[in-house]
């Protein structure tokens, strides 16, 4: 995955996680099935013209991740 994905019609939400932060981010290979708007228990995927985008509101429990059936969710950390 590249930048352009990453900035793909994704609003980056970055959290404080001690020394690191963290962001749930759906990429562009989104297919729009709706599984990861379904499961979010804290309503924090919407969804865009071209894919579902996390906002703000993610709680960072993962859940996201694990229904993706192409893995368009990737989680990404920075020091
Ligand atoms: S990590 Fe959890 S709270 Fe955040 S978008 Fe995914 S399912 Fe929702
Ligand atoms: S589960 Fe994956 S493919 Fe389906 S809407 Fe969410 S990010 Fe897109």
């Amino acid at each position: 995955m590249d930048k352009k994905d990453l900035r793909s019609g994704n609003k980056q939400r970055k959290r404080d996680h001690g020394s690191l932060i963290m962001a749930y981010v759906i990429t562009s290979e989104c297919i729009k099935c709706s599984l990861c708007y379904d499961i979010c228990p804290a309503s924090a995927i919407i969804e865009g013209d071209e894919q579902f985008i996390i906002t703000e509101s993610c709680i960072d429990c993962g859940k996201c991740v694990e229904v993706c059936p192409i893995d368009a969710i990737r989680v990404v950390k920075n020091k």
